[in-house]
């Protein structure tokens, strides 16, 4: 028999406020343990919560980027469980009333993968296991953070990955997370379960809780549709159940059985008022929304920009914001568009290194050099060239450039009839269409003037003279 999967996605993402959901510590990941605690977020009695307003206005940047429905009340619930990380015993969230509902993300397919809901809740700590025994850190506890819970529309491993890629890359644009899952700024819960491919109902569903890899998401999800339809074939129940996926084996094991939401006791908590968004309030947060990936994409394509470097360029939200600063006034955008996507995206190797871009060469820097490109000082091969040195050696741009600046005083035309006339062959191979002959002849050119002539104009000199 042919199974579908059926797939829904509880996401965090930590919003990146400067402090905590319901006190003023201080939210700052890599802190020393327990460094940043106060009596409020550890959940000493007496203490009394206020609520971050930042982090109300953060979760309904995203509620709007995910066309969700802003509710005018909402309010927080206390869910309660005891774990470690958790001194409090209950964890402050928004059950029954979240502050955003319905919305959709749209694949590349066209698809959309519809939101149930996003609600506010507070981080909990973080147990660390060392060889001497068990600690527990509080520093995360009560960090702010937005919970996006779909309904089951994802029904493939890639699917699941392009939604939350997409997720990630809203985050950062909307300028609320850094979302970068290595640092656990943005984590995934996968409920998964599969059904006869002619059949309506829907099956089991088995939680795989704390996922922070989009690749082990990818395999949890692919494993675990195996799994379940072996059973289904083999006539077996599937449990409803929370597991967890296993690095080095590529399998989920299970953890225990799921909690029903009836077993947090749920209640309103009786030490904040509920959420009040009015009209004039949301309007504000719609005026300060920042520009979006899809309307920078199409800003650059109407620059010229080609869709490949488009695509490469809003893939990461600091990248697009420095490549946005440096073509403001710029009028070789394209070029600039390709040292982004050549030397620089060569020299930071990995993906993190690209979405940190953390890089010497400033936006100051590329406009000096875009300005030179246009007026025909360097070519752009050259610019290439400096920027790589740059990047690698540390040198400051605006001298080394000194270097490379075109130098105008050689008789091109006649150094090109010089290469020419001592060249017979490769003209030959041009004129019976060998594109790539004068390619060489030009490096002749270039070669005798140390690098200084513009390789653009010695083609076009070329050109005319065959
Ligand atoms: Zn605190």
């Amino acid at each position: 028999m042919k199974y579908d999967l059926v797939c829904g996605m509880e996401t965090h993402i930590e919003l990146s406020t400067l402090s905590k959901l319901f006190c003023k510590c201080r939210v700052n990941f890599g802190d020393s343990p327990n460094e940043n605690c106060c009596p409020i977020c550890i959940g000493a009695p007496g203490t009394l919560p206020i609520l971050n307003k930042q982090a109300v206005r953060y979760a309904i940047r995203m509620g709007l980027a995910l066309n969700c429905k802003i509710n005018s009340f909402s309010k927080m619930e206390r869910k309660c469980y005891f774990y470690p990380d958790l001194s409090k015993n209950f964890q402050t969230s928004q059950n029954d009333l979240p502050l955003c509902s319905g919305g959709f993300v749209q694949l590349e397919s066209g698809k959309k993968i519809r939101i149930n809901h996003i609600h506010i809740e507070e981080d909990a700590g973080k147990i660390k296991r060392h060889s001497d025994g068990i600690y527990v850190d509080y520093n995360r506890g009560g960090v702010p953070l937005i919970e996006i819970v779909s309904e089951p529309d994802i029904s493939s491993a890639d699917e699941a990955q392009e939604y939350i890629e997409k997720l990630q890359l809203f985050a950062r644009y909307l300028k609320i997370s850094s979302a970068r899952m290595q640092e656990g700024s943005i984590r995934c819960d996968v409920n998964v379960s599969v059904k006869p491919s002619n059949s309506n109902e829907l099956g089991t569903r088995v939680e795989i809780k704390n996922m922070n890899s989009i690749s082990f998401i990818s395999k949890a999800i692919a494993y675990e549709y195996e799994r379940q339809s072996d059973a289904l074939e083999g006539g077996l129940p599937i449990e409803q159940e929370t597991r967890r996926f296993n690095e080095a084996s590529g399998m989920t094991e299970s953890m225990r059985n799921k909690e029903n939401a009836s077993e947090y006791c749920y209640f309103p908590e009786p030490d904040l008022l509920s959420i009040c968004v009015t009209e004039k309030e949301l309007d504000d947060i719609k005026k300060e929304m920042p520009k979006l990936f899809s309307e920078r994409y199409d800003y650059y394509l109407n620059l010229g920009i080609s869709e490949k470097f488009a695509r490469l360029i809003i893939k990461y939200v600091n990248v697009s914001d420095y490549f946005d600063e440096v073509i403001r006034d710029c009028k070789v955008p394209d070029k600039i568009a390709s040292i982004i996507v050549g030397p620089i995206f060569s020299y930071l190797k990995t993906e993190v290194e690209k979405e940190k871009f953390d890089i010497s060469v400033s936006t100051d820097d590329l406009k000096y050099l875009g300005n030179l490109i246009s007026e025909d000082k360097i070519s752009n091969s050259n610019a290439q060239k400096v920027v790589s040195k740059c990047l690698e050696n540390g040198f400051d741009l605006k001298e080394e450039v000194k270097n490379f600046i075109s130098d105008d005083s050689f008789d091109l035309e006649k150094i090109c009839k010089d290469v020419l006339s001592q060249n017979t062959e490769a003209v030959k191979d041009y004129k019976n269409g060998k594109e790539k002959a004068i390619q060489a002849l030009v490096g002749k050119v270039m070669a005798q003037t140390k690098g200084r002539a513009n390789p653009e104009k010695i083609l076009s000199i070329m050109k005319s003279l065959i």
